[in-house]
């Protein structure tokens, strides 16, 4: 067999480039067991689901996949399984056989194909800052927290800090969307409310954060989000009360960070990503 090689592009960060590297290795020596935790939290759940059934699909005993996720198999990944050792006419019976999981799929799909999920945080907020005025740009952020693996996980982050940054005076989340790492926008404060992210520069300036701190990228799912936030949001597809009154691609403040403004190591090396995306 050719040697594997894990090709870097200089985009994804060390913790990427390790995921790879052990897929490769698992690769040859062919271990196609659950995948480790820790990849979740590094890549996403989709992400994990994805290598699972592709593992599976490549050779995994059933015995050795979870059944959890063995009933989570994709419809592709189904399809790959069907079609080892079958004949078309084999395999097109297989596939009608396939009825509920491919419904399934069917409805969960997003009206645009690009669309990402999005969801509100659902929390207490009040506005004591002002109107944001005329936007002017975008400013990217990270938490300089933990980066929990889950949309569920970064939701209940979210919460927090809008509890604490409400603590502080604030009366909301001091940022207006957040990413998670699945790419589920997250809608934290309403977009027409001044922010409190970067201090003497949110009046015009719509903050975007990320669970997370140091040494960290985002995940693909997260810098594809963010693209369609900055092409997108400003568009019916944005519910109303998040809705940016300007498209964010076309500011000329648009893809800036903390650092641009304040003497902070934020957005670390999130910074790569919000700069590249925009
Ligand atoms: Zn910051």
């Amino acid at each position: 067999m050719k040697p594997y090689r894990v090709v870097t592009n200089g985009m994804s960060g060390a913790d990427v480039q390790a995921v790879k590297g052990g897929i490769v290795a698992r690769l040859r020596a062919r271990r196609f067991g659950g995948l480790p935790k820790a990849w979740d939290s590094t890549m996403g759940p989709r992400f994990a689901d994805m290598a699972g059934d592709a593992l599976h699909a490549l050779g995994a005993a059933p015995s050795t996949v979870s059944a959890a996720r063995h009933g989570r198999l994709t419809v592709g990944a189904q399809r790959m399984l069907l079609a080892h050792r079958r004949t078309p006419a084999q395999l097109a019976r297989a596939t009608a056989r396939l009825p509920t999981t491919r419904r399934r799929a069917k409805a969960s799909r997003q009206p645009g194909p690009s669309k990402p999920r999005i969801v509100r945080l659902q929390a207490a907020m009040a506005n004591n800052q002002g109107s944001i005025g005329a936007l002017t740009g975008t400013v990217g952020h990270y938490t300089a927290g933990p980066r929990p693996g889950t949309r569920s996980g970064d939701l209940s982050y979210f919460r927090q800090y809008n509890a604490q940054h409400r603590g502080q005076g604030w009366g909301a989340i001091g940022y207006h969307y957040g990413l998670a790492i699945d790419g589920t926008i997250l809608l934290l404060r309403p977009a027409s409310w001044r922010g409190c992210h970067t201090a003497g520069a949110n009046t015009g300036r719509l903050g975007i954060v990320v669970n997370g701190g140091p040494g960290q990228r985002m995940t693909a799912a997260q810098r594809a989000s963010y693209r369609w936030l900055l092409n997108n949001a400003h568009t019916s597809a944005m519910p109303a009360s998040h809705r940016a009154s300007a498209r964010l691609s076309s500011l000329p403040g648009v893809g800036k960070v903390h650092k641009d403004y304040n003497a902070t190591s934020c957005a670390g090396d999130f910074t790569t990503d919000y700069r590249s995306a925009a």
